[in-house]
């Protein structure tokens, strides 16, 4: 049987725990459950157990919330570390759930090879992240390859530093490759390869106009280049890339059936001249690879096993297969998934690079965009991206998550280890009068051992607008950490009077964070909202608010991602300016 000393003992340490968890009042009912499940003895004494708890409540609850956490730090360390520790524990067991792949087919330790093909058209956005996150995942789950491939044919799309994006987000993401190539780095390949197709009668030179070529396609009928002899065609392949013939006057076409229902297969373009200068070879080359052309002989020369894609190009798969086998190329396997969506924003590279190029947004790194620039700059983790995109899987069903999934990844992983910090949006005064004057220490962190600083208050405070327009005169409210006060009077110019209640705790009072006025630290914070709305640019899409903090602000780093308390986690983007991630 436990001693009355012990009881007091437990029931503090559950006391304790419970106001800690909950805005600091612990719940007399919720306490002797606790206590009544650690020790089941007890049951028989609920009285005792009651009388005790009611003394130990209204001691602890009495207590400021700061005063409680470190009392409970204090007396009962070895709880804190085990709550730590579940929590810990807990969220490692979310991740490693969410991370678990499917077996991949044919695969062998040692032998998956997997890429990422990316147009250097564009910014790497979130879409692209779950393509790079599947394909090195599965290669590490190998213990295989994973190749970074800028898929860089059309020089008039491409641009220099758009691969340097790429590459920037992918060091940001984590996802180091094992090797980082072009597809223009195989030009001469190509053209061996065509060439060898032309030899064999698997492609030929067309000379038709496009409106002829898309015109026949449409109605599966054949053109008369399509049975022209190897000789003919060589003879016009070697006057394309010597750049004797223009852009639009010939393309070199895939022999496929024009008959095809899989319209992808109706002698399909495999290479075309192009007379803009690529960004890495300049004017060196006229005639440049499809997607088509190009996917295909990559992935089987470099050792591909595993082609893992979006499903869009499912219809052309079927080319995909038959060129390298017109070729005698061995043939990867192809691993279909869904596209990711997100909504109210879109994941295309033309599309973002359209509103930036309109001057809607700021750039690739806007924080509305979808890029991984702009997350990171927003304030998002990589992590809380890599358990998004895993979370989802690789299955092939469409779905459109929420921003909210987003968030909430982030905020898992957020919450444990941000600071916290007083802001008050577009304040309003209050005067207190016969306020004490008070230093309150304030700790970054509930949890970690993140050190604390010192707030000095003597009656006069700012408090956000918008819980402000809620007050009544009579009503009271509760500065975080401070005291109550009760409101007075609310004047014409918004000043608000109010009445020291510190030696009264009042329960349930609204609790608003504050900052003392001598101690301010003016602060902007850009508030990004969805990019479309309706499928339409959101002129509404960026917000922003400017507001106080407390002067411990001015000590954030610039890209420190940080949490203003009742506000949200925040990035700081430059000095004074914040971007908030979300709530
Ligand atoms: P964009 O319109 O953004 O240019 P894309 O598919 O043309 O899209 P690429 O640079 O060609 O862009 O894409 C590289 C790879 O990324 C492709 O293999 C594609 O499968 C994958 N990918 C692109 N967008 C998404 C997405 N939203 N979800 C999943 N994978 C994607
Ligand atoms: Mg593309």
């Amino acid at each position: 049987m436990a001693t009355d000393q012990e009881i007091v003992l437990l029931v503090k340490k559950h006391a304790l725990l419970n106001a800690t968890t909950h805005d600091g009042r612990a719940d007399k009912g919720a306490v002797i459950g606790r206590v009544m499940a650690e020790c089941s003895d007890l049951r028989t004494e609920s009285k005792l157990v009651s009388e005790i708890a009611a003394k130990v409540l209204s001691e602890i609850n009495s207590l400021t919330f700061g005063q409680q956490r470190s009392l409970l730090e204090r007396e009962f360390p070895e709880t804190v570390q085990a709550e730590i520790q579940k929590k810990k524990d807990q969220s490692k067991r979310d991740s490693e759930r969410g991370f678990e792949l499917p077996k991949l087919v044919d695969a062998k330790v040692g032998e998956v090879v997997t890429r990422f093909p990316p147009e250097p058209n564009g910014f790497m956005h979130i879409g692209h992240a779950k393509a790079a996150f599947l394909g090195s995942e599965y290669a590490k789950m190998y213990k295989g390859k994973f190749i970074l491939r800028f898929d860089d044919t059309n020089p008039a799309a491409e641009k220099k530093e758009y691969y340097d994006a790429f590459r920037d987000s992918f060091a940001w993401l984590g996802i180091k490759p094992d090797l980082i190539k072009n597809s223009s780095d195989d030009m001469e390949r190509y053209y061996a390869l065509a060439e060898e197709m032309l030899e064999g009668g698997y492609a030929y030179i067309c000379t038709c106009s496009q409106e002829k070529m898309r015109e026949l396609r449409g109605i599966g009928e054949a053109c008369e280049h399509a049975s022209q002899r190897a000789e003919e065609n060589l003879h016009l392949w070697r006057k394309m890339i010597s750049g004797d013939l223009g852009k639009s006057e010939a393309t070199f076409r895939f022999r496929g059936n024009m008959k095809s229902l899989n319209t992808t297969m109706r002698d399909p373009v495999l290479l075309r001249i192009i007379d803009t200068p690529h960004p890495l070879l300049g004017n060196k080359f006229f005639v440049w690879p499809t997607y088509d052309f190009a996917g295909p002989i990559e992935d089987s020369l470099d050792g591909v096993t595993h082609v893992m894609r979006s499903k869009e190009y499912e219809l052309r798969d079927e080319l995909y297969h038959a060129i390298l086998n017109s070729l005698e190329l061995r043939d990867p396997r192809i691993i279909e998934f869904s596209r990711l969506k997100l909504q109210n924003t879109t994941l295309s590279k033309r599309t973002l690079g359209k509103i930036i190029r309109e001057k809607q947004v700021q750039g690739w790194d806007d924080p509305r965009l979808p890029t991984i620039s702009a997350l990171e700059r927003r304030g998002f983790l990589a992590e809380a991206i890599h358990e998004f995109i895993l979370s989802m899987g690789v299955s092939k069903v469409e779905s459109e998550p929420t921003w909210d999934l987003l968030e909430s990844f982030n905020r898992k992983l957020l919450d444990p280890i941000a600071k916290r910090y007083f802001f008050v949006p577009d304040p309003v005064k209050v005067q207190v009068s016969d306020a004490p004057e008070l230093q309150v220490t304030l700790k970054y962190h509930p949890e970690r051992d993140y050190g604390e600083r010192e707030l000095a208050t003597h009656g006069t405070f700012l408090i956000p607008s918008d819980d402000a327009n809620r007050l009544k005169v009579g009503s009271r409210i509760r500065l975080i950490e401070a005291y109550d006060i009760q409101i007075n009077e609310i004047q014409k110019s918004g000043i608000i009077l109010a009445t020291y209640k510190g030696e009264e705790r009042t329960a349930d009072v609204p609790k608003l964070q504050w900052v003392a006025v001598g101690e301010e630290y003016p602060m902007m914070v850009k508030l990004p909202g969805p990019l479309l709305q309706n499928d339409e640019f959101n002129p509404k899409s960026l917000q922003s608010i400017n507001g106080i903090a407390e002067s411990a602000a001015g000590q954030i780093k610039i890209g420190e991602i940080i949490q203003f308390v009742r506000f949200g986690f925040c990035r700081m983007d430059s000095p004074g300016t914040a971007i908030r991630a979300h709530r």
